[in-house]
């Protein structure tokens, strides 16, 4: 009988014992996933708009190509460069084409389409940055320079521009004093984006000297590095913030109110 009793209590002892350890176990790897979870880095996603594109040629001032080909040739590089550095990249277009649909009957209907199908592949990538590449134009010969509006939207709109407009002057433009403009409704897709997204004006191809340098395959991949340079210090920033908030939604947007007043 008391070799039963000690028995048992060893047993007994053996029992508890392990079901601690299971115990110590399962709380050990509960927390190891938690912060596997909390520091897991996400691929950032870039959306890479080139403006116009087919039938729509965009600007052309005193540039031998239109302005498609040369917003093409820039988002190309540019995407190469994102990739490199380890961003996702969705390009709204990859060749010389115009989005939408083409059996619309007049030019009008179709660039409304065309930018309708730009608007739906930006929504299709929810959580994204979008910087879409354009080239400008004004009557007057004498302007040049690079600018960047920035989306109402979202806040983080106006921060992204201001890393690419940095990233620009110090990198290519050093005598760039444009500063960055609030999308109008003028500029429907900035005018409609919830995620942070701006749109890179290069230059102007109205301008002699700034049209040739737009034609240029060294100036067009400096000018690339510069816009990639700003996207991704504004993407290490937000990153950082983020590390620092891990809960917090930079995504989310207070501006219902602004886009149903546009709208309306
Ligand atoms: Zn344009």
């Amino acid at each position: 009988m008391k070799a039963f009793r000690v028995n048992f209590w060893m047993i007994l002892t053996l029992i508890v014992a392990s079901i601690g350890f299971l115990i110590l176990i399962y709380i050990s790897s509960f927390h190891a996933a938690q912060l596997a979870t909390e520091t897991k880095t996400v691929q950032p996603l870039v959306v890479l708009d080139a403006g116009h594109g087919g039938e729509d040629g965009g600007a052309v001032g005193r540039s031998p190509v239109p302005e498609k080909v040369l917003n093409l040739t820039i988002a190309q590089k540019l995407e190469k460069k994102l990739t490199q550095s380890g961003c996702k990249v969705v390009m709204t277009r990859n060749s010389d084409v115009m989005l939408g649909d083409h059996s619309l009957s007049t030019l009008r209907e179709r660039k409304a389409s065309d930018i309708h199908k730009r608007f739906s592949i930006l929504q299709a990538n929810p959580g994204c940055t979008f910087v879409s590449i354009h080239q400008n134009h004004f009557s007057n010969g004498i302007y040049s320079g690079a600018q960047v509006f920035y989306s109402k939207n979202n806040p983080q709109s106006s921060v992204l521009a201001e890393q690419i407009r940095k990233s620009i002057v110090s990198q290519v433009q050093h005598e760039n004093k444009r500063k960055n403009k609030a999308a109008t409704s003028s500029i429907y897709l900035l005018a409609h984006a919830k995620d942070p997204a701006v749109l890179v004006e290069c230059g102007f191809l109205s301008n002699d000297s700034e049209a040739q340098l737009l034609n240029n395959s060294q100036y067009q991949q400096k000018m690339a590095d510069a816009i990639a340079s700003g996207i991704l210090q504004y993407l290490q920033s937000k990153n950082e913030h983020t590390a620092s908030v891990p809960n917090g939604d930079l995504y989310s947007s207070d501006s219902s109110g602004i886009i149903s007043k546009k709208a309306g």
